[in-house]
């Protein structure tokens, strides 16, 4: 298939007026006009089944949050120097699905803010720098924020108070090696920040590790981890700006998989499910002596539209029972993911509807392979299914559908997996 005119004319404007720093997903670039449920829909009127948007998790314009966003639409939205019932109602219904030590909630409109905050909170109340993250760490753009986003590449220089620690490789390592070894290395960068006189302000993880690769288990990897940050004086950030809101199937956080104990969440993406909102659930005590000195405004964060969008989401997840559906279709989609048992495919692991699928050219050296995983990717794409590919090695097929997928979507997935992987 070639690109018609249309895109071809598309993508030259585009070029043109959004500069070079824009990427397209695919060989041949989607153009798509709308959006129901779990499929997508592009100019020419075909149909694709979506296995990669996380923000639309609901699936595509769901009606619940569409209805929200309209009504508050038409009657009012200012900002949070208001009075107004929306943000408080939204905020005590988002704490509510916390451990009670994680109580209070504040707004931004992006994940990269709420980890920028994050960042500037850590620091004030440890009286520490340093910030330990992982090698393919991605916590967002601000500059403060890309200086421990790795998975940026050569655009950043990491800061000099920051470490970087391999993810938990659970398919290199025993699961008894990545108990021992993620702990130890938080430690190791502890004390190389020390010796460079350093103060650890904080350890930040995604808790699934998606950019690193997609690392779920064993459940409790993190637990030494944090014990580790926190005997040190410093705090643990969770961003489950992937991972939350239901999608691990076994828990509403990801964090709470692994039985630990934040002083800071960083949540977002699918937080509207698709309208701009992010924020941070935290302890008091960590912002008690930052916040009144802070003026913290954010103009858009937090806005009565932003709490109608959130509550409507939060309501919607428990109505429909999705993080239920994640955990069941989950555990059926990696069945089945093993069972097409082709040598290709080295790993199939994650939580709920978070998938990895690991590629590889030889299964018993695990030899990552790139370059087939991008044949399979755009096979997939060829064939109206939609997926990614992350990790070091670009090498991880990267499976992460709407949280309403069924069934009967995942025999479709699987089906077309299974042919791609006879032609790739
Ligand atoms: N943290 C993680 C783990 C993310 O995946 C992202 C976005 N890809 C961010 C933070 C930043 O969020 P945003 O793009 O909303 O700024």
């Amino acid at each position: 298939e070639r690109l018609d005119e249309t895109e071809r004319a598309l993508i030259a404007r585009r070029e043109k007026v959004l500069g070079p720093a824009y990427r397209l997903f695919y060989e041949k670039p989607l153009h798509l006009v709308r959006g129901e449920g779990v499929f997508l829909y592009d100019a020419a009127g075909d149909k694709y089944l979506d296995a990669y948007n996380n923000v639309a998790s609901l699936g595509h314009c769901h009606p619940r949050v569409v209805e929200a966003i309209t009504k508050q639409t038409a009657v009012l939205n200012t900002h949070t120097r208001y009075l107004h019932e929306g943000i408080v109602d939204y905020a005590e219904a988002l704490t509510a699905t916390f451990p009670e030590a994680l109580s209070q909630a504040m707004f931004t409109c992006t994940g990269s803010e709420a980890n920028d905050l994050a960042v500037r909170i850590a620091r004030h109340v440890t009286g520490g720098t340093g910030i330990i993250a992982t090698d393919l760490a991605y916590h967002g753009l601000t500059s403060a924020v890309a200086e421990f986003s790795p998975s940026l590449g050569e655009s950043v220089t990491l800061g000099a108070h920051v470490r970087t620690i391999p993810a938990p490789d659970s398919y290199r390592q025993s699961p008894a090696e990545v108990m021992e070894k993620f702990g130890r290395d938080v430690s190791a960068a502890i004390a190389d920040l020390r010796r460079h006189g350093i103060k650890p302000a904080m350890l930040i993880t995604d808790t699934i590790f998606s950019s690193d690769g997609i690392f779920a288990g064993p459940k409790g990897f993190l637990k030494p981890a944090v014990d580790a940050i926190h005997a040190a004086g410093g705090l643990f950030v969770a961003d489950e700006v992937q991972p939350g809101f239901g999608r691990t199937g076994e828990a509403m956080w990801g964090f709470e998989r692994h039985g630990v104990a934040p002083d800071m969440v960083t949540i977002g993406k699918p937080m509207g499910n698709g309208y701009p909102m992010a924020g941070i659930v935290l302890r008091p005590e960590v912002i008690a002596e930052f916040g009144p000195r802070a003026r913290y405004f954010n103009t858009f964060g937090g806005n009565p539209v932003a709490a109608a969008a959130g509550k409507a989401v939060l309501e919607t997840i428990r109505i429909e029972g999705l993080q239920q559906n994640a955990l069941e279709v989950g555990r059926y989609l990696m069945d089945g993911l093993r069972s097409l048992s082709h040598p290709e495919i080295g790993d199939v692991r994650g939580s709920g509807l978070f998938i990895g699928v690991e590629i590889v050219a030889d299964p018993t050296a695990k030899t990552p392979d790139a370059a087939l995983t991008t044949r399979i990717v755009n096979g997939l794409r060829e064939r109206r299914v939609l997926i990614s590919a992350s990790g070091p090695n670009a090498n991880i097929l990267k499976i992460r559908p709407p949280l309403v997928f069924s069934r009967e979507n995942a025999d479709m997935l699987l089906d077309v997996m299974g042919d791609v992987l006879k032609t790739v």
